[in-house]
Parts: C-alpha cells; structure tokens; sequence
C-alpha cells in the first residue's frame, strides 16, 4: 500500500501530541496517513507495553489513519546504527511516501533527537540504490524510495518553527487522540506515579501551544514544523 505521509515517533503518542491535528486535517483531505511507532513505551514510568499498544490503535481509529505499525525497537536503548537504519528503509520503501514527519530535532527525552536522526539518515539512505533490502513476508526485493521532504514536529521544548500547518478545527480531534493514551496523561483518578506529562498543565499547554501558535499566523490553531533542508516553492504565490 502506498501511504501519502509517513509519521514516525519514537514512543506511541509522540505523533499524536505533536502532529495530531496535522494528520487529522490531511486525512480528513483524502491523504493516506501511516503511523510508525519505534518502541513500545515499555519504560514509561506509567503504563505498560500492553497498555500502549492498547491505547495506539484507539488513537489511530479516532485519527482515521490508513495504517500503524510499531517496530518495537528497545525504548531507550534503540541506537542509529546501520542495523536500524535498515528495518526502516523497509518501512520507507514498503509505504513510499512522499512526506515523512518525525521527532523534534532537539527535547527534553533523549529518544526524540535520536528517533528524529535515525528517521531522517534512513530517509537518506533509503534513496540509494545500492543498498538492497527484501520486503519482510513475501522476500521481495524492494526498489530505492526517498521521501520528498522530512519534517520535524515540536515536542517538550519549545522550538521556533519553520513553518506551521493551519489545524483550526482539527485539535479536539487531536485532543481526542491524545486522551485516548488515557495512563500516560492527565486523569484525577490515577493513582500511578506523576511525571512529566500526566499533570493538567501538560495537556493545557500542548492546546495552548497550537492555539498561540495559531495567533502568530492570524488562524485559531497551527502545528509547528521544522526543516533539515530547503523546502523549494514552485513560484512565489505557492506560499500565499
Ligand atoms: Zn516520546
């Protein structure tokens, strides 16, 4: 199947807390989203493996998007090394898409910028003809793909964006989605351990976010992104 975007993030629920809006707006305009979590949580503070799991698949219902799959890399310990790099050139190429979302390039959780450079060498990479991979299942052998661009959405820090996605009327969607993840965030009746995430200020502040982030550009809410490299524009009314 082919996806249109491709959105990795290394914990389940990173994609949703920094792009939910954003991907519920381009399926909501017919694009064919997947979603490719690198680990299972398994060393969240709150929660299980099973849990998570559990909790994916519930938001990626409420987002409507086409596919997830989840790699089950070690939380924590996964590294950018060649044998990492492989399994997701197989991703890539096994979806094709044309846009790929990650990580925030630099955040608090060190499994971001690492998540966020191993996506983005694999993009790279998977571009190269000479490096052959076999599609896991039938044994195919899979053709060179190379993502048109790499985003980076914005997760604990506040990083200046490069460019932000209009997602006015898409962010109870996003809402929805994150609490669909219902150990890791905000809830009085928990009795699980508080992090950095489970309080209320948390979940205000990813809404809040979006909401300044919108009044920046003159809309109700936006999505920040970053790039890697020059995004170029077919003529000067593309970015009107
Ligand atoms: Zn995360």
């Amino acid at each position: 199947m082919k996806l249109d975007i491709l959105v990795f993030g290394a914990h389940p629920d990173d994609a949703e807390l920094g792009a939910g809006g954003t991907i519920a707006k381009e399926v909501s305009r017919g694009k064919k989203v997947g979603i490719i979590d690198l680990t299972r949580g398994e060393l969240g503070t709150r929660g299980s493996a099973e849990i998570r799991d559990k909790e994916a698949a519930k938001a990626a219902k409420i987002l409507g998007i086409a596919v997830r799959e989840n790699v089950e890399f070690a939380d924590g310990f996964f590294v950018n090394d060649k044998a990492h790099q492989l399994e997701i050139i197989k991703i890539i190429r096994k979806y094709k898409p044309e846009i790929v979302l990650c990580n925030a390039i630099d955040d608090r959780h060190i499994d971001h910028p690492k998540g966020s450079k191993l996506v983005s060498d694999a993009c790279f990479l998977s571009g190269l003809v000479k490096i052959d991979t076999k599609m896991e299942g039938d044994g195919q052998w899979q053709d060179a793909w190379r993502p048109k661009v790499v985003y980076h959405f914005i997760q604990w820090k506040n990083l200046d964006p490069d460019f932000v996605v209009d997602v006015s009327g898409f962010v109870e969607k996003k809402t929805e989605a994150i609490l669909a993840y219902s150990s890791q965030f905000f809830d009085p009746d928990s009795d699980e351990p508080e992090t950095p995430i489970s309080s209320k200020n948390f979940i205000d502040s990813v809404i809040y976010r979006a909401r300044d982030l919108g009044r920046l550009v003159g809309v109700e809410h936006a999505e920040g992104f970053t790039v890697e490299r020059f995004v170029a524009v077919d003529n000067l009314d593309s970015l009107i």
